[in-house]
């Protein structure tokens, strides 16, 4: 509120010398001149703003915009005599302004308690003891301390000690989350229970807490989308109403001879005309909306990735990681030459430096690596599995297809599950099955997005029958298996030549496909870079029914922009007519103008409420 202090001084002292105005020269109190002073302080006081902005954008090209149509509507009123209106008109326009600033920074507000998510300082362990330093200063591999009650400063794994931690600020989520030795932690996350020391894997400028920070200040930014909507809208509709209004200046006049009256019509067509309802409102529904959802632990980025979201027809899914919890459990373990613990060692090894789902669960299964082992070259082949070089041997683990690309005769299995080869210097080494649940709301998700008419698709790397048994259970639309993250990308392609299309994944391996589809949705975004920057809707938490949430915020949303745009037009239509018609003056045209941006504005709060 503050900062908006000066603009409301601005806009009472206007005020009040327009008041003043007015009742001095009705009364006749000084001569013209001293009249036209008063009302000129009136004017400038409220309009220079937006007089010296029309003049910046017209520097830069862009002539028609509101500021431009305000401008000559008021400074023309002021030409024909008219003082009294042309301060009406730029007062009316600056309480518009001021109106969206607040309502704006209150938006803002909600999306404000993430933004308590950094803290600047940490506790660095050092060998004299502990110093509190600035969070930047930290560099990667450093230890620091974390005490219950605080919030973790920088991403990292919990060297020693073990807690609770609350990922509410950046999920929305109020389940604690237990955490020990070993276990990623991130920034903005709170620590609960007990003392954690934690080896920083992350800078400060590359922490989660500032991702998400540096997104929700671009998707204040990207209200710039919205706005383009908007400015496309203006870049036609203005000069058209300016044409107009030139003609209802010339033609009547040189038919009636009446100049003033038909100059000053056109005036007020330019005032009625104004978009300001809808330059006010639309940018600013988008960003309640916006911050409506970041309380739900639902990033947006910006009133493009909404418009799109609310107009999707299909949605696809991935499938690990997304449908799937991705943590996956040991069926089986079929080795051949090996015994089963060596076969699980050598796949959990492999899997070293992977983040995927898979990786994740074969670590978790075999527990500790024996510390003479020696990895290198790890590699990721994307929708493939991973290479590697174990001591001296070259291994790879991963599905069919990564084996057939290597030549490698593999067995197929009776287990149902996804089957991870293993395969050591070009020998088949066996394979570990493994088996992934549902989330327990995929289920009611699919379903409550089909009952709303929309076609749900499953897109997955993993094998047929797997994908089968989950779209099944499920009971999803379509679904196309043993996909490649390129594949993915076709198919969203052949998608989305007919309709819109939104795909949810969960970032790991397919950051190209989120980026690459109409909108793309990050879920469990916590921990994925890659998802948290390609995606135009990031979900922080991993439950699925969040999409059906943002689904319902977007379309809410577009409702009250589409609302706005034809309450606005459908009264400014009228107010044209009865203006043209001469039934109304300035001063009730400028009050519409208003009326239906606070109107506007008051509906478009309502996007923040659900
Ligand atoms: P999804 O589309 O289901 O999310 P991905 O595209 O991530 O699946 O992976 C597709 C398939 O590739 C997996 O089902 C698995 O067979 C194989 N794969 C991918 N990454 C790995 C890995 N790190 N280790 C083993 N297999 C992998
Ligand atoms: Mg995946």
């Amino acid at each position: 509120m503050r900062e908006h202090k000066w603009d409301l001084i601005k806009i009472l002292l206007s005020a009040i010398i327009l008041i003043f105005g007015v009742v001095a020269s009705t009364l006749g109190w000084f001569n013209s001149t001293v009249n036209i002073i008063i009302f000129a302080a009136a004017y400038i006081l409220a309009g220079y703003e937006v007089i010296l902005e029309s003049v910046r954008n017209i520097l830069k090209g862009k002539i028609f915009d509101e500021n431009f149509l305000m401008s000559i509507a008021s400074i023309g009123a002021f030409i024909v005599g008219q003082y009294g209106e042309a301060v009406f008109v730029m007062l009316f326009f600056g309480i518009g302004e001021l109106f969206e600033h607040i309502a704006e920074d209150r938006s803002r507000k909600s999306i404000s308690a993430i933004a308590q998510i950094r803290p600047d300082t940490a506790r660095l362990i050092t060998e004299s003891g502990e110093v509190t330093v600035s969070a930047e200063s930290i560099n990667i591999g450093d230890i620091i301390s974390v005490n219950p009650g605080e919030i973790i400063p920088l991403d990292g794994v919990i060297a020693d000690g073990a807690s609770s931690v609350n990922t509410s600020a950046i999920t929305g989520e109020s389940l604690p989350v237990d955490a020990a030795v070993g276990d990623k932690v991130y920034s903005g996350c709170v620590n609960l229970s007990g003392v954690v020391k934690i080896r920083v894997t992350e800078v400060f400028s590359n922490s989660t807490a500032s991702k998400i920070l540096e997104l929700i200040e671009n998707s204040n930014k990207k209200k710039a989308n919205a706005e383009r909507f908007i400015t496309r809208f203006a870049r036609y509709y203005t000069p058209i109403v300016v044409i107009l209004a030139l003609i209802v200046a010339v033609i009547p006049s040189i038919i009636t001879k009446n100049y003033s009256v038909w100059i000053y019509r056109a005036l007020m067509f330019l005032v009625v005309s104004c978009p300001c309802a809808l330059v006010v409102s639309v940018p600013l529904t988008y960003f309640a909306g916006i911050g409506g959802a970041a309380k739900k632990g639902i990033l947006i980025k910006g009133g493009s990735a909404i418009e799109a979201l609310s107009g999707a027809k299909i949605i696809a899914f991935d499938k690990t990681g997304t449908l799937t919890k991705g943590d996956f459990s040991v069926v089986a373990v079929h080795p051949e030459k090996i015994d089963e613990k060596t076969l699980l060692m050598i796949a959990a090894a492999a899997e070293y430096n992977s983040n995927h789902p898979i990786s994740v669960s074969l670590k978790a299964a075999y527990g500790k690596l024996p510390d003479d082992i020696k990895i290198s070259s790890l590699k990721e082949i994307a929708g493939k599995g991973v290479s590697a070089q174990i001591g001296e041997k070259s291994v790879l683990v991963g599905n069919d297809k990564l084996m057939s690309d290597n030549s490698i005769v593999f067995h197929s299995c009776h287990h149902s599950g996804t089957i991870v080869h293993v395969a050591v210097d070009g020998e088949y080494y066996g394979h570990i099955v493994i088996s992934d649940s549902l989330k327990p709301q995929s289920k009611s998700a699919i379903s409550t997005l089909k009952a709303s008419g929309i076609k749900t698709v499953m897109l997955t790397g993993d094998c047929e029958h797997r994908a089968l048994e989950v779209a099944d259970e499920l009971c999803i639309d379509e679904f196309y298996a043993n996909l490649l993250p390129e594949d993915k990308i076709k198919r969203v392609n052949v998608y989305a030549a007919d309709n819109k299309l939104a795909f949810v994944g969960d970032g790991i391996n397919d950051a190209p496909v989120l980026a690459s589809s109409d909108v793309g949705i990050a879920m469990g975004a916590l921990g994925s870079d890659a998802a948290i920057e390609e995606a135009d809707i990031v979900i922080m938490d991993d439950n699925p029914e969040k999409i059906v949430t943002a689904k319902t915020i977007s379309k809410k949303v577009s409702e009250i922009v589409w609302q706005n745009i034809y309450f606005s037009i459908g009264v400014k239509m009228i107010i044209l007519i009865l203006s043209v018609l001469g039934v109304c003056n300035m001063w009730v045209a400028s009050f519409a103008d208003v009326g239906v941006l606070v109107l506007a504005v008051l509906n478009s709060i309502r996007a923040a409420i659900k």
